[in-house]
This record gives structure tokens, C-alpha cells and sequence, in this order.
């Protein structure tokens, strides 16, 4: 039924309309309106008027919304409101829910994570009751404010919402790599200090940075801590981590799905590109140029830029040369496997994370044992507190000697590092180690550098592709041509036969030594 009255309103018109729509504006929040209908012929003295409440249509959140709004709006900066904010727009309001509008699915899902529940929880404050948010991609609702990827960098750091304040990470990036559980030791601190330096300052200084070394040193450690320190401390900026693969099997996705420009938006985007492994780009030119494109364009725009790879540019093989002069174009810094102290600290440091307590002369044993990489000091010490947890033990030297054994016997041995068998077949042929793992193709060269190949593999468990990379960044295909080479001619010489069981033997024994 709808309520219905009769009023006689003595004085100016005007002045009962503005009442009226007064009121309106309260009722609205109720759902319900004032018409006012003259009955008498009014003059400026009053008159009679017939008063009907209208119940409006149910459900109407379209008022409240407007004050939620107003209520972020005023703990936000003034930019992330024209960046976000004031591209929602009220949609439509059903039985306890309020859908709003946004131009794009990249907004969409940025609003979503940072303010949808900070909405939500507004808006049970104002209507006291509990009504769903939903966000959906309107296109109409596009306005002409700026991509907000852009204006991204000029963005305040986001003033604190009480809830959802974070900007979503880069879910590539893993927490766990921070510049805080980073051991630094003298084979790494160079490159630690310049990673820090450019985590604090991305883009102005040591730009484009390289960090190379061998596999486990820490390459992947440090280039996401800078993600991660950048990320934590200027959340404002763009940070895009990804390794070499990924970027190629995107690229290649891209253009299957004829999708080439949002891929190429995606990295332009980045005020931080962060790229990992990139020796992976060897023999894949279209992705080459691909990056290549990606590099100027950032770098001309001043982001920042980083890669990582596992040796020094000038021993890849199959990269494009201007590609090659883009990654040197800035600061190289190497990372070398860590000293004996060095080792230990990581190893103190690895047991303090994992709260367990391994008795020093055990760690002593660990760190003189594995000098190789970090990744192998790790997973020694996985191996021993992963034992000492399931048969609830107190780990002893001697349970590290048992348990270990096998990773550090001479049979099959990973800690007998290819630099020491290269030198001694060198030394063995008068070769230098440097020629060796060089490009020279003279048979005094090529027989010994098969040799070392045919010996590494047959003592110790590196795989063809780490033998490859060891030895002058050779493809894994090489070695295992070298090897069936070596085998061949042990059959049919019985003098070079001896002369490599003779290495076999020494390389073994230096290890005992
Ligand atoms: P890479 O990328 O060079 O192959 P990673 O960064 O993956 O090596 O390192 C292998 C493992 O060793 C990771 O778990 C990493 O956290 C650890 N690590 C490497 N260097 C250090 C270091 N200096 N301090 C602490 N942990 C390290
Ligand atoms: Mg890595």
C-alpha cells in the first residue's frame, strides 16, 4: 500500500521543493521517494498539496556506494584515486549484492586485491548489513584517464588501507630469496653490493647489470632478492621477474595466439625486468630479436635491467651480436664458488633458518667435502637433518661420514670439480687450461680436450650439458661426441688406452690427496 497524505504548506514553493528534495535524499537510502502533487492553485502564500511515499524499485546500493567511495577516497593520494578508483563505476544493485563496473580486465583484477575488501567492508559499516561486491568489465565504463601502468611510476607509495593495501606481487618472484639470507663471502660480495645498490636506486645507476657463474652460486638468489627488495620498498614500480624460458615460451604462445602486442605491452610495462638464465636465448634468434626490442625500449626509457647467466657473454655461442653488446653494455659482475669459510657460514646460516642444530665439526665436514657450488653444500645438509628427523637422531660425525659417503666418493664424485681434471690433462699435454676450454680446433688441442671431456664424464656424475657448459660453453651434443670419440680410439690404441686409464688414476688420487 502506498502512504498517501494531504499537507497545506503556508509560504514560498520554492523553498517546500528544496525541503523535499532534502528529504529525498535521506529516503533514498531506504529506498523510497517523495512526490509532491499541488492540488490548489498556489500562490506564493501557500497551498494544499497531496503527498504520496513511493517505495522505490528494492534494492538500491547506488547511494551508498557513492559514500564508500568518498570514504577511501579520502585516506588514498589523489593519484591512486584517478588511477583506480574513479574508474569503478555503480553498475546495477540486486537483493543484497552491488555490482560495479570497470573498463578492463588488467583493473578489474587490480581492484579486485587491493580494495574489493576494503569495499566491502565499508559498506556493511553504511547499510549495516552484509551486502556482496561484485566486479565486473564493462568496456563502455572507460574513461580518459591514462593507463595506469603509466602513470604508475609518478604514483605516491599507497597510503595504508586498513585492509589488502599491498600491490599483488610478482607471483614469479620467490619471498624466500631476500638480500638478508644471502651470505656474502669474497667470491660474491661484489656482485652482492651491486645488486643492493641497484635494488635501492633501480635505473640509475649499473644499468643494464649482469650477474654470471656456474649453476648453484647464487645467480637466481640475488636477482630476486632484487625483485623482492624493490617490490617490499617501492611497491609503486613495475617489477617483472622472468627466466629466459619463460620469456620464449610466451613469445612463442604469443604468436600462435596471434597475441604478439599484449605480450610486448606486458614488458614495456616493467619499470624493473628482471631476466634469468639467459643463456637459455643461445640458437633461438626470434626470441633473440624479440628481446632485443624489449631491451631498447626499456633501456632508452630508463628502467632498469638485469640478467643473469651462467658464463660470461663472450662464451655464448649463437646470440646475436648486438644482443651480446646490449647485456655487456653495462656492469658485469661474476659470482665464483664460495672459500672454505665461506661455506661454513652458509651452512651455519642454513641451519639457523631450518632451527635445527648440527654439531660444527659436522658442517666443518660438509664445507671441506663440497667445494663445488651452494646448491650442493644445501642439499648434503637436507640429506642429514632430512635423516636426523626421521629416525630421530642426534647427527654425529660419524652419521655424516656414513650418509655422506657416497656423495663424496671418488667413483662418482661431483665435488672433483672439471677445472681440476682440464688442468691436469693439460699439464699431462702441455695445453693450457684456457686453450682447452678455447675455440682452437688443432689436433693437439682437440685429442686432449676430448680426453679431459671422456674422463670428466666417466668420474664424476656432471651431466653432458654441465660438461658442455664447463667446457667453453659447448653444447651437450659435443661431448657426447667426444666421449664415443675417446672410446673408439682407447679400443683400437692401446698406447693413448693407457695414458687415459694413467689420467684416470691421477684424477682419482688428487681427490684422496
Ligand atoms: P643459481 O641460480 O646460480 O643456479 P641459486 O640462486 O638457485 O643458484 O642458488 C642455489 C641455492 O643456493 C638456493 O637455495 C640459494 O638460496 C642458495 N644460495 C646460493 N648462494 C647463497 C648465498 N651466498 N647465501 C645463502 N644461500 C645461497
Ligand atoms: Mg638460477
Amino acid at each position: 500500500m502506498v502512504p498517501f497524505f494531504r499537507i497545506y504548506v503556508k509560504g514560498c514553493p520554492i523553498i517546500f521543493q528544496v525541503f523535499i528534495s532534502f528529504c529525498n535524499n535521506i529516503l533514498n537510502r531506504r529506498n523510497c521517494k517523495i512526490t509532491t502533487n499541488s492540488i490548489s492553485d498556489l500562490s506564493s502564500f501557500g497551498g494544499y498539496y497531496n503527498i504520496t511515499v513511493m517505495q522505490q524499485k528494492k534494492w538500491n546500493y547506488n547511494p551508498f556506494w557513492e559514500e564508500v567511495l568518498s570514504q577511501i577516497q579520502s585516506s588514498l593520494s589523489e593519484q591512486e584515486c584517478i588511477t583506480w578508483l574513479n574508474r569503478i563505476t555503480y553498475a546495477k544493485s540486486e537483493e543484497q549484492r552491488l555490482v560495479l563496473a570497470v573498463p578492463s580486465l588488467f583493473i578489474r583484477d587490480y581492484v579486485v586485491t587491493q580494495y574489493k575488501e576494503t569495499i566491502e567492508s565499508t559498506l556493511r559499516e553504511i547499510t549495516g548489513e552484509e551486502v556482496a561486491v561484485d566486479i565486473v568489465v564493462k568496456a563502455s565504463t572507460t574513461t580518459k584517464t591514462p593507463e595506469p601502468e603509466i602513470v604508475a611510476k609518478e604514483v605516491q607509495k599507497p597510503t595504508q588501507l586498513p585492509k589488502a593495501q599491498k600491490k599483488p606481487r610478482d607471483l614469479n618472484i620467490n619471498e624466500r630469496y631476500q638480500f638478508d639470507n644471502f651470505v656474502v663471502g669474497d667470491n660474491s660480495s661484489f656482485a652482492y653490493n651491486v645488486s643492493m645498490a641497484i635494488a635501492k636506486n633501480p635505473g640509475v645507476s649499473y644499468n643494464p647489470c649482469l650477474i654470471y657463474g656456474g649453476v648453484g652460486l647464487g645467480k637466481t638468489h640475488l636477482i630476486q632478492s632484487i625483485g623482492n627488495f624493490i617490490q617490499n620498498n617501492t611497491p609503486e614500480l613495475q617489477v617483472v621477474y622472468v627466466t629466459a624460458e619463460m620469456f620464449t615460451n610466451e613469445f612463442i604462445q604469443a604468436i600462435g595466439e596471434e597475441k604478439t602486442p599484449q605480450f610486448r605491452n606486458k614488458y614495456r610495462k616493467a619499470d624493473v625486468l628482471l631476466i634469468d638464465d639467459i643463456h637459455f636465448l643461445q640458437k633461438k634468434a626470434s626470441t633473440q630479436e624479440e628481446m632485443f626490442h624489449v631491451f631498447n625500449n626499456l633501456f632508452e626509457a630508463n628502467k632498469q635491467l638485469v640478467f643473469t647467466c651462467d658464463r660470461p657473454i663472450n662464451e655464448l655461442r649463437d646470440i646475436a651480436d648486438r644482443l651480446k653488446n646490449r647485456f655487456t653494455r653495462g656492469i658485469n659482475v661474476d659470482l665464483q664458488p664460495p672459500a672454505f669459510e665461506t661455506r661454513l657460514a652458509i651452512l651455519k646460516r642454513k641451519c639457523e633458518e631450518n632451527t635445527c642444530t648440527i654439531p660444527f665439526e659436522v658442517l666443518e665436514y660438509i664445507s671441506r667435502n663440497v667445494n663445488t657450488n651452494v646448491r650442493d653444500l644445501e642439499a648434503n645438509l637436507t640429506k642429514l637433518i632430512a635423516y636426523g628427523e626421521l629416525l630421530n637422531r642426534e647427527i654425529t660425525l660419524e652419521i655424516a661420514q656414513e650418509q655422506l659417503k657416497n656423495n663424496f666418493s671418488m667413483g662418482k664424485n661431483q665435488s672433483l670439480s672439471i677445472d681440476a681434471i682440464i688442468r691436469l690433462v693439460g699439464d699431462y699435454f702441455s695445453v693450457s687450461p684456457y686453450d682447452i676450454k678455447g675455440k682452437k680446433r688443432t689436433k693437439s688441442v682437440v685429442l686432449p680436450r676430448q680426453i679431459a671431456m671422456y674422463i670428466t664424464r666417466s668420474i664424476t656424475e656432471f651431466s653432458t650439458t654441465e660438461i658442455g657448459y664447463e667446457f667453453g660453453g659447448r653444447d651437450h651434443t659435443t661431448v657426447m661426441h667426444s666421449v664415443q670419440r675417446v672410446e673408439g680410439m682407447i679400443q683400437s690404441d692401446a698406447g693413448l688406452s693407457n695414458s687415459v686409464q694413467h689420467l684416470m688414476q691421477l684424477a682419482k688420487n688428487s681427490k684422496k690427496g
